[in-house]
């Protein structure tokens, strides 16, 4: 007999949308059906995805010293994590930093920079930039996150190039107060509403981890398939020293994965990304992740780095993946060589225990 989670997918499959009973069966399903979860939210992921991954490369264009007060930001104004701080990149950093995660598979680039949202002449900025990034890159994507945006700044993106807007709605409406105040749902939902009427393709994703309920995962979730994100960034809480959410570890590595499962079953369709986090929070779960997700991050993030961008090359590659829009042999390596054992038995060293 097939499995809750085998007879969910075949129902998705048939045009059948997820239910917030289903997404909260995956979430809560017993560690012991794991390989079920996976097993049938990866029908879905191959059903829309086959086997790519989308590598994505981001770029903080300006760090620090942002004037809100989210309190799982290392970059807000009142964290004391020790990041990089530093105004503006230049049009040539901006572009030689992007050059970097192109070289390395990406096919879209996420153009960051930390704030309440953009000025006039940041979009200036922001356009010269993308501009010149298509320039040299003429086929690359580039996404923009920029903040909250004020009427026609969506627009004048997208005539400078910009193909898409990431704003993510972080958490539930009825947990959003608890993690800034300095700013509302109703804002950011305002913000993603403004990127699809400016043209932009929008990118909106959550932060699990942050003190939310199961009611509350489901609840954020829901409202991104209701916002029609094409690309739903799953970010698992970095609790970095100096924030006041410093030493909230609530996530296991089987529960990021039954995460990044429900959204696949309730946005089937949909880039999936398992984001920021991933490394520390699914640690060796991280390829069976790949089996539901199709999209990731390359390399570091905005203020702390992520694995080596080889590494995650080679788990894509590992895991029967090809980067979407890559030639499928590109960069294939030879495994290492075989390293002699000097430590332990018969040595007077310590051994590997
Ligand atoms: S608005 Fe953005 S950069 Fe500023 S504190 Fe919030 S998440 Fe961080």
């Amino acid at each position: 007999m097939s499995s809750r989670f085998e007879q969910l997918a075949d129902a998705v499959l048939a045009g059948t949308a997820a239910t917030p009973g289903d997404a909260l069966a995956v979430l809560r399903a017993p560690d012991t059906d794991v390989l079920a979860v996976v097993a049938a939210a990866g029908r879905l992921r191959r059903a829309y995805f086959g086997n790519t991954v989308k590598v994505n490369y981001l770029v903080n264009l300006k760090s620090g010293l942002c004037p809100e007060n989210c309190t799982y930001c290392s970059q807000a104004l009142g964290s004391a994590a020790p990041i990089l701080k530093y105004s503006w990149l230049s049009t040539e950093e901006a572009v030689k930093q992007a050059g970097a995660g192109i070289s390395g598979g990406a096919a879209r680039v996420c153009l960051v920079a930390s704030g309440r949202g953009p000025s006039d002449r940041d979009i200036d900025r922001v356009a010269s930039m993308v501009g010149a990034l298509k320039e040299e890159h003429p086929g690359v994507e580039v996404c923009a996150c920029l903040g909250l945006l004020a009427d026609g700044q969506a627009e004048r993106l997208r005539t400078a190039g910009v193909d898409a807007y990431n704003h993510n709605i972080n958490t539930a409406e009825s947990n959003h107060h608890t993690i800034v105040q300095t700013h509302t749902y109703a804002d950011r939902v305002d913000t993603v509403e403004k990127a699809k009427h400016g043209g932009l393709s929008p990118c909106s994703g959550l932060i699990a981890g942050l003190g939310e309920t199961d009611e509350q995962l489901v609840e954020g979730l829901f409202a991104l398939k209701d916002l029609d994100a094409d690309s739903i960034p799953v970010n698992f809480l970095m609790p970095f020293d100096g924030t006041p959410l410093e030493h909230t570890w609530e996530l296991t590595p089987l529960r990021c994965l039954k995460i990044l499962a429900m959204a696949r079953f309730v946005c089937p369709d949909k880039e999936i990304r398992m984001a920021g986090g991933r490394e520390m929070h699914l640690r060796s779960l991280q390829p069976m992740a790949l089996h539901v997700a199709n999209s990731l991050f390359l390399g570091d993030y905005l203020t702390s780095e992520g694995q080596a961008a080889e590494a995650d090359l080679e788990m894509i590659r590992d895991n029967g993946f090809v980067v979407l829009g890559s030639d499928a042999d590109r960069a294939r390596t030879e495994p290492a060589d075989p390293r002699i054992r000097r430590r332990g038995a018969g040595t007077g060293l310590v051994p590997n225990a």
